[in-house]
């Protein structure tokens, strides 16, 4: 009886889909819909992306401007009125800008849209300038967002938001990365006050059999950290796809082929970097890697990622 029980058991195992392969993501596409560089939709200082996984949607980030992922996502012809979920990375403007503007326009369509907000638990730490103000980007936006029936779900550590899906919240920094600029801004601890190093900083990981794919909004906790983090939390897999924003634009040639080493040591085959990584540190990244314009373009609103497919890129990028 028991092992005719367990034979069922296999069996519906292979009939459900997925369920043999439970926290592994089967199909994935991310889009972005906010960064520097557009032939379709507008360009800005900012960073987003819609995630489509396994039948889910989840937006990551939501541009500078507060209108920009709206607009860029109608020019895509891209419905986001379904997106309940959002990732909010870390506290700066450039990704938080769109939050409440978002929230406000796709609520009218699905009371639920945008409505939960996925956050590391530090994340409105504040941040103080030399004359002691708060220079938190996230802080001045929570009570609207709360108001609007909006909810902050505050993650301290890592999370699968959806099988294969995870939320690292706060990445530890065991590499000497410094990947941010944050302008001289502290946070004040029992110790005294110490440099902002964006402690918040989170990304998103997606378990596949290919391998493990990141997404990162501004990269601060460094994108060698992230990846290390990533196979800890989801499995040593080869991190075979990198997408997002590396903050590396004003980092030496050294620390960028430094980077690029280690990715390449981690397994990175795919490689849609945008936003605050720079244009020269993109191409730079690509040969380190020794990836080709294929598989290495620099990001540019509506390029995207497709699990099994690679990646697209716009016109002016291909
Ligand atoms: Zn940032
Ligand atoms: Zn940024």
């Amino acid at each position: 009886m028991f092992y005719r029980i367990l034979a069922l058991l296999i069996c519906l195992a292979f009939l459900i889909p997925g369920a043999a392969l439970a926290g592994q993501v089967e199909a994935l596409k991310v889009t972005v819909l906010s960064t520097m560089l557009a032939d379709q939709g507008l360009g800005e200082w900012g960073y987003s992306a819609l995630v489509e996984v396994d039948g889910r949607k989840f937006l990551f980030d939501t541009g500078a401007n507060p209108d920009v992922v709206l607009k860029n996502a109608k020019s895509l012809g891209i419905d986001l009125s379904k997106v309940e979920d959002v990732i909010v990375s870390h506290n700066h403007g450039d990704h938080t800008g769109g939050l409440i503007a978002l929230r406000r326009e796709l609520m009218k369509r699905n009371p639920l849209a945008i409505g939960r907000a996925h956050v590391s638990g530090n994340i409105f730490l504040p941040r103080l300038s030399g004359d002691g103000a708060d220079q938190n980007g996230l802080t001045p936006l929570k009570a609207e967002y709360e108001r609007l029936g909006g909810r902050f779900i505050l993650h301290e550590g890592a999370t699968q938001l959806a099988p294969g899906v995870w939320f690292t919240g706060p990445v530890p920094r065991n590499n000497s990365e410094t990947n941010w600029s944050t302008g001289g801004l502290k946070i004040r601890t029992a110790a005294g006050d110490v440099v902002d190093n964006v402690p918040e900083d989170a990304a998103l990981v997606f378990s596949t059999a290919e391998g493990l794919v990141v997404l990162t909004g501004c990269g601060h906790a460094g994108i060698v950290n992230i990846s290390e983090y990533a196979q800890a939390i989801a499995g040593t897999k080869p991190v075979f796809a990198v997408i997002g924003g590396l903050h590396l634009f004003a980092k030496s040639d050294e620390v960028v082929d430094w980077t690029g080493a280690q990715l390449r040591r981690l397994g990175v085959k795919y490689l849609l970097a945008g936003h605050c990584t720079g244009i020269e540190a993109t191409w730079r990244l690509r040969a380190a890697l020794g990836l080709t314009r294929k598989t290495a373009p620099v990001s540019s609103v509506g390029s995207a990622f497709t699990l099994g497919k690679g990646i697209m890129a716009s016109a002016i990028a291909a």
